[in-house]
């Protein structure tokens, strides 16, 4: 009976789209972002999983497959679901994308669409897009991963991520998060910034979180603990009062942090901060500290082949 149940649960998870089987959970506290996931039903099933096949396998007693706890229905009910298959933790690694802007003329800091839609779609087919909230969970030791998998983050909440960056997104069902300086979001004129409302549209859409990215845009290495303090306080009650999200990932202004920022952003309850990639530090594995996570910023001239090398370290 128990190798059938297996069998069964193999068939499913090969069958069901990715993640669906999450949307049923209750929303563990303080995690709304995970429970805004809509209904799935216009998440079309990937590319590649279309052809698999449920392959018969003879599952000793007591050797369950990887990821499959058949007698806790209600964990697996919870636990994401994966184009491929995941690994042991130790074997997972995962690869931040850093973004800020999108447009025609391609720079440091800006990505043109036409180049973000080849890259997207490199990910979209070769590696499984998660969300900030799955990273947070696997580097809690809550789930497990792919071999290989990718972030996307925004960075400054400029207005391209909603015009010319989530269009692209949408289309691929592909999740993402946008950090926002709350401050900035507030004082500058709309064309430049993000608004509210098409902030909610995107996390409505269920592919979107939203991380704080402090609420002045300050280096906070330099910055008074005081005023650190207020930074990761106060931009994260301006996204509760604007959004009802309280956001769990702080984006480090211009990546910079030390220890003690760190340690600051763990105490003001972030469950991970976000930096930039140092010296040979791109990939996320299982050990990588929470609030020191590196992320490789994208520029406007980096190909999806290019991508493809920084998974090889
Ligand atoms: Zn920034």
């Amino acid at each position: 009976v128990r190798s059938a149940r297996v069998l069964a649960l193999l068939f499913v998870a090969a069958c069901v789209p990715p993640r669906e089987g999450a949307r049923s959970s209750a929303p563990a506290p303080g995690n709304a972002q995970a429970s805004r996931r809509p209904e799935s039903k216009s998440r079309a099933v990937p590319r590649a999983s279309a052809n698999i096949v449920a392959v018969p396998t003879i599952v000793e007693p007591g050797l369950e497959p990887s990821g499959i706890t058949p007698s806790a229905d209600a964990a697996a009910e919870t636990r994401p679901r994966f184009r491929y298959p995941v690994v042991s933790r130790e074997a997972s690694r995962v690869l931040v994308l850093l973004y800020h802007g999108f447009g025609d003329v391609a720079s440091d800091y800006n990505t043109p669409p036409s180049l973000f839609a080849r890259q997207i779609e490199w990910l979209a087919g070769n590696v499984d897009i998660i969300a900030v909230s799955e990273l947070a969970r696997f580097l809690e030791g809550e789930i497990e991963l792919p071999a290989r998998s990718v972030v996307i983050t925004i960075d400054d909440g400029l207005a391209s991520a909603y015009t010319r960056a989530f269009p692209i997104l949408k289309r691929h069902d592909a999740r993402f998060a946008i950090g926002v300086p709350t401050a900035l979001l507030e004082r500058w004129h709309e064309d430049r910034a993000i608004g509210w409302r098409e902030l909610r549209e995107m996390v409505d859409s269920g592919l979107c979180e939203i991380a704080s990215h402090s609420d002045g845009h300050k280096d906070l290495v330099r910055l008074r603990e005081d005023l650190v303090e207020r930074e990761l306080e106060r931009s994260r009650r301006i996204i509760v009062e604007r959004m009802g999200i309280r956001p769990e990932a702080f984006f480090y202004p211009y990546g910079n942090h030390d220890p003690n920022v760190q340690r600051m952003t763990q105490i003001a309850g972030y469950r991970t901060g976000f930096g930039i990639t140092a010296n040979g530090s791109r990939l996320v594995h299982a050990a990588t500290p929470r609030w020191a996570i590196p992320r490789q910023a994208i520029d406007g001239k980096t190909s999806p082949g290019r991508i493809a090398q920084y998974f090889e370290g």
